[in-house]
């Protein structure tokens, strides 16, 4: 594996430096974004969009490598020491993606550090940045980090264009679709060329080879069925983008608009036969931020792992107007164990304020009971202070989510996150947003989401956190967990429900 090429423990070098055309690095900081959270229960998930990335430019002829920061537990300074010990990069591409489209920002600041360090001990490294943030903020971007090259749009192309004319010692990046960049002190932008059309056969799977399998492991509630049982994991896209266009959501800023790719089932499954059969994978989360939607898709994808009957524990995103009966039995044939529903918020009003679907809370409450009654789990997940947020509303949320009673939740903030039309908004409207990009994490110590009409980015804060205290102590919630899932699961929720986050804007409001 690429991270023993030199042992950090006792320093021996065993090999000399490598000379690798395109260094991907995963940048990030667990204990940064997640505070305590980060020790146990959340996930550590394999880079899967840097790691298609490097399929792109490998099937292209080039040498690549990987440094995934936060599964090796590497701070930016190590990152920079370790590549100077044991590689002689062309290109080094840092790949801001977050493990959902809301992830990008929180990982802004470990990435600009990571470029520091690298630019602070070798000036002569080229370093190309990309991710959702940064396509949403491509000349911002090259401003403030210490980079070379910014991408504007979903990366592939720009970085083979970039590594191309380096390693021919070219100097001319004019050509090169959706490059940001400075010449002779002029900052360039060049037109942002079309999206990869046949995703299947230019990135056809992960380059898994390259990552530290041995380190990944599950979400804790993706594991409530085997909690002791986490790793190996790995979480894996199916599709790219959303055909959907809600307000709060960043996803489409890399593709320039609202845009739904597919990888074909056989390429998908080729995918999983490697990662159940190579390295012993057995949950997998499908990243797709829409997975349950084309019955085409869905179906091919079921029928090929039902003929493998692999025994997977898999999850995947969908929502309550694409849920349909006769998905259900199917996708639990084939293993998956776990939907995710964008509820949001328990108000038809908010709901509609952010255009998230024309529907009520009967029907959220009856999609959630039909995937359970199909033996399936449901992870709920809500947001406190869009928009047109009130207490009142943000207390009909909380309602809906005791009432749903789903076997995991999660609650989250409202954030103007950059690619978004709510920061859009934000900005026109001149709202306060976060003087730091940690500010945009759900769980760091920085948090600070949006305010709204009545409530203060510190009352919102306060009021999730109250939220997400009392769903996991709620009698009816516990009962669920020890009836379904047994005496160790509960345990751990009560043990996870010990940890209070500290929040800078509740400490200086004191709320
Ligand atoms: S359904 Fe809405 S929130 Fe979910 S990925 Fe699509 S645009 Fe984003």
């Amino acid at each position: 594996m690429q991270y023993s090429r030199k042992c950090f423990e006792c320093g021996e070098k065993k090999v000399a430096k490598q000379h690798v055309d395109c260094l991907f690095i995963n940048p990030g900081s667990l204990s940064e974004v997640y505070q305590t959270l980060g020790n146990e229960y959340c996930a550590i998930e394999p880079p899967s969009l840097a790691a298609l990335f490097a399929t792109y430019v490998r099937n292209k002829g080039a040498s690549v490598a990987m440094i995934d920061a936060p599964a090796l537990q590497l701070s930016p300074s190590q990152v920079a020491a370790f590549i100077e010990e044991n590689y002689n990069p062309t290109l080094i591409v840092v790949v801001v993606y977050g493990f959902q489209p809301s992830a990008s920002t929180q990982n802004m600041p470990a990435a600009g550090k990571t470029c520091l360090e690298i630019k602070t001990r070798n000036p002569q490294y080229k370093i190309l940045m990309t991710g959702t943030h940064v396509a949403a903020l491509p000349e911002r971007t090259l401003k403030e980090e210490e980079v070379d090259f910014v991408c504007s749009q979903e990366g592939p192309q720009t970085i083979w264009g970039v590594l191309e004319i380096l390693k021919a010692r070219g100097s001319d990046f004019s050509q090169v679709p959706s490059l940001v960049y400075y010449q002779n002190n002029v900052l360039i932008s060049t037109p942002k060329g079309p999206l990869l059309e046949d995703i299947s056969t230019c990135m056809p799977g992960a380059a898994w080879d390259l990552l530290p399998m041995d380190r990944y492991r599950a979400h804790n509630w993706h594991c409530f069925e085997d909690i002791h049982h986490r790793s190996p994991y790995a979480s894996m896209h199916t599709s790219l983008g959303c055909p959907y266009r809600c307000t709060f959501c960043c996803i489409n800023a890399p593709f320039g608009g609202s845009s739904y790719r597919l990888w074909k089932p056989e390429v998908v499954l080729q995918d999983i036969d490697l990662l159940v059969n190579k390295y012993g994978v057995k949950n997998i989360k499908f990243v797709d931020e829409m997975f349950v939607l084309n019955p085409k898709h869905v179906n091919g994808i079921c029928d090929l792992l039902i003929e493998r009957n692999y025994g997977l524990n898999i999850w995947a995103y969908a929502r309550v107007d694409t849920v349909r009966e006769q998905f259900l039995e199917k996708l639990y044939k084939a293993g998956f164990r776990w939907l995710a529903l964008g509820i949001e918020s328990g108000s038809k009003h908010v709901r509609d304020g952010v255009e998230k679907g024309r529907f009520g809370s009967e029907d959220i409450l009856r999609v959630v009971r039909m995937i359970q009654n199909a033996g399936m789990n449901v992870i709920g997940n809500y947001i406190f202070g869009l928009p047109d947020d009130t207490h009142e509303s943000m207390g009909e949320t909380l309602q809906l989510a005791l009432d749903a009673n789903c076997e995991f939740a999660n609650f989250y903030c409202a954030m103007a996150y950059p690619g978004s039309k709510l920061y859009a908004l934000a900005q026109e409207n001149h709202w306060a947003l976060p003087d730091n990009w940690l500010g945009y994490s759900q769980h760091s110590f920085n948090t600070q989401p949006l305010r709204t009409e009545t409530l203060s980015a510190a009352e919102v804060v306060a009021f999730r956190d109250a939220a997400f205290h009392k769903y996991f102590s709620h009698p009816n919630y516990l009962s669920l967990v020890r009836k379904k899932f047994g005496e160790d699961v509960l345990h751990h929720i009560e043990e996870m429900n010990k940890i209070k986050l500290r929040r800078k804007l509740l400490e200086e409001a004191c709320v």
